[in-house]
Formats: structure tokens, C-alpha cells, sequence
């Protein structure tokens, strides 16, 4: 299964990806764990891309395609992936689709959105301790969800594969609600 997760920061998609791609046995590609790897490892890309991120804004759509063309040419993602934070903004969903055409003939499964609303999202994200945490940059990377990834909503919709979860509950409250969107999808 090729599946994505959409959803704004602080809304629970780390956690619950992580027990997706256990449960489903296919690898976990997420933007901003790769990006905060090249960060920590001064690589070019993390040089590049860490101002961006402690801005709270989106890195540059050539940096992002480049580093997921180079992840998914990796060879583990034939029978599938899961997106977590990728793509971020309609241009990102439109390279993705050929990436899926090109490399595997496949399209996407299914898109997830974990919907939570704003004020649990401020309330949940004041808690961590991430370094772009703080309410300036928690501001404007709500912002950036809003403007530049939300329309990707209706980009799925009109597809066929959007599909709500409600991000409020308990981690297994919210799971059984993943797996059930997913249509209780056998584990591959
Ligand atoms: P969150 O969902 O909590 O904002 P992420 O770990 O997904 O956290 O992303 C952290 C930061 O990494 C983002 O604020 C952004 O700067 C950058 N980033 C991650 N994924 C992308 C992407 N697909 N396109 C552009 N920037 C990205």
C-alpha cells in the first residue's frame, strides 16, 4: 500500500505512522525525520534546509523532491510506503504521482488526513520540546498548513483516496480509526 499522511503539526501523524508502518510492513519515509538527520549531520541539503525549518516555513520544493526521489530509489519501497509530512503543497502531490508512476506503476492508495483542531494542536505542541516548537514558529507552520498543504485535501478528494480521521482520542482510539479507513487492510 502507498499511503500518505496529511495533517497539521502537533496532530499525531508521527506517532500513529509509526505503528502503521508496523502493523502494515512496509517502510516509514518521512520529510522532517530525514531533514533533521541532514541537519544534525551537516550535509548539504541539512545546511540548506535548517534555516527554513527553525522559520517554521516549507524547505524548498527542489531540496524535498530530490532527497524523496533519492529515499525511494532505495529499493524497499516496491511493495509500498507510507508519506508522513510529504507532500506538502500541490506541486509536491503532482511530483509524487509520476514518482509512484514512473518508478512503480502504481498510484496512491490512500490519503489520510488526522484532523485536529486548532486550539488541541497549540495545546499539544506548547508540551514538546522540539527546538521549532515555540509559539512564533508553531504560528507559522500552522500557517504554512493552511495556505500551501490543506488544498491538497480536495486534490485527494476528487481522486478517490481521502480519507478523515478524527485525531481526537486515545493513540489506540485512533488507530483502530486508521485501520478501519483503511478498510481493515490485511497486514502485507
Ligand atoms: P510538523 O508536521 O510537526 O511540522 P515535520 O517533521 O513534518 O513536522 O516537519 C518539520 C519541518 O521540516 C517543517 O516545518 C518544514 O520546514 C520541513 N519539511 C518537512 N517536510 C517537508 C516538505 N514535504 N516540504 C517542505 N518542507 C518540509
Amino acid at each position: 500500500m502507498r499511503i500518505i499522511f496529511i495533517g497539521p503539526p502537533g496532530a499525531g501523524k508521527g506517532t500513529q505512522s509509526l505503528r502503521l508502518v508496523e502493523y502494515l510492513g512496509i517502510p516509514h519515509l518521512s520529510t522532517g525525520d530525514m531533514l533533521r538527520q541532514a541537519v544534525v549531520e551537516r550535509t548539504p541539503t541539512g545546511v540548506l534546509a535548517g534555516p527554513y525549518m527553525d522559520a517554521g516555513q516549507l524547505v524548498p520544493d527542489d531540496i524535498i523532491l530530490k532527497l524523496m526521489d533519492e529515499r525511494m530509489r532505495k529499493g524497499d519501497c516496491g511493495r509500498g510506503a507510507l508519506f508522513d509530512g510529504f507532500p506538502r503543497n500541490l506541486h509536491q502531490a503532482a511530483a509524487l504521482d509520476r514518482m509512484l508512476e514512473k518508478m512503480f506503476g502504481q498510484a496512491l492508495d490512500a490519503a489520510l488526513e488526522m484532523n485536529v483542531d486548532d486550539a488541541e494542536i497549540i495545546r499539544r505542541l506548547s508540551g514538546r520540546q522540539r527546538t521549532d516548537d515555540r509559539p512564533a514558529v508553531i504560528a507559522e507552520r500552522l500557517k504554512s498548513y493552511w495556505h500551501e498543504t490543506r488544498p491538497l485535501l480536495e486534490y485527494y478528494r476528487q481522486r478517490g483516496v481521502l480519507r478523515v480521521i478524527d485525531g481526537i482520542g486515545t493513540q489506540d482510539q485512533v488507530f483502530d480509526r486508521i485501520k478501519a479507513a483503511l478498510g481493515r487492510q490485511q497486514p502485507v
